[in-house]
């Protein structure tokens, strides 16, 4: 038997499906194998606190599923499913206790920033599709 040329698997790994990668972090959190302060779950979608905030109010929003690396792919496989994590955003930016700071400060309910690294390039470190839902005085002008 033939082993596969290393730059064949290298090229496939993105690609890989769920049944063949490794359980990336968020499916390790998705499955209680790793802490996180989880604040809403729905059958499909998951959305708990980033672990290194960059603005007052940081959450994740992300499927259960790691099939989709990214969301140019979610959109393309799965239109619903993007779809119901936008729900799941708004649905968390509608709660007063998350949409406040850890000093209390309360920001305005129902507006928030939606985030989709797509690329290493622009800082995608998770590839396993998810969004970020910022909010705190956030400026125009200013991404973080
Ligand atoms: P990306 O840079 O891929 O768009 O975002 C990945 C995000 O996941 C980062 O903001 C990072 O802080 C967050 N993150 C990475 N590992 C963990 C973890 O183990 N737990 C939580 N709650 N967030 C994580």
């Amino acid at each position: 038997m033939t082993a596969e040329p290393v730059s064949g698997v290298i090229g496939t790994m993105r690609s890989m499906t769920t049944e063949q990668a490794e359980p990336s972090i968020f499916t390790r959190i998705v499955q209680r194998e790793i802490p996180a302060t989880i604040v809403h779950e729905t059958a499909n979608v998951i959305a708990f606190q980033d672990i290194a905030p960059k603005a007052p109010v940081h959450l994740l929003v992300v499927p259960k599923t790691q099939e989709y690396a990214n969301v140019v792919e979610l959109a393309a496989g799965n239109p619903g499913l993007l779809a119901e994590v936008v729900d799941v955003a708004n649905r968390i930016a509608h709660d007063p206790e998350l949409m406040t700071s850890s000093d209390g400060e309360k920001f305005p309910i129902g507006q928030f920033r939606l985030i989709f690294n797509t690329g290493e390039a622009v800082g995608q470190t998770v590839f396993h599709v998810h969004a970020h839902v910022m909010a705190g005085n956030l400026q125009e002008g200013s991404l973080a």
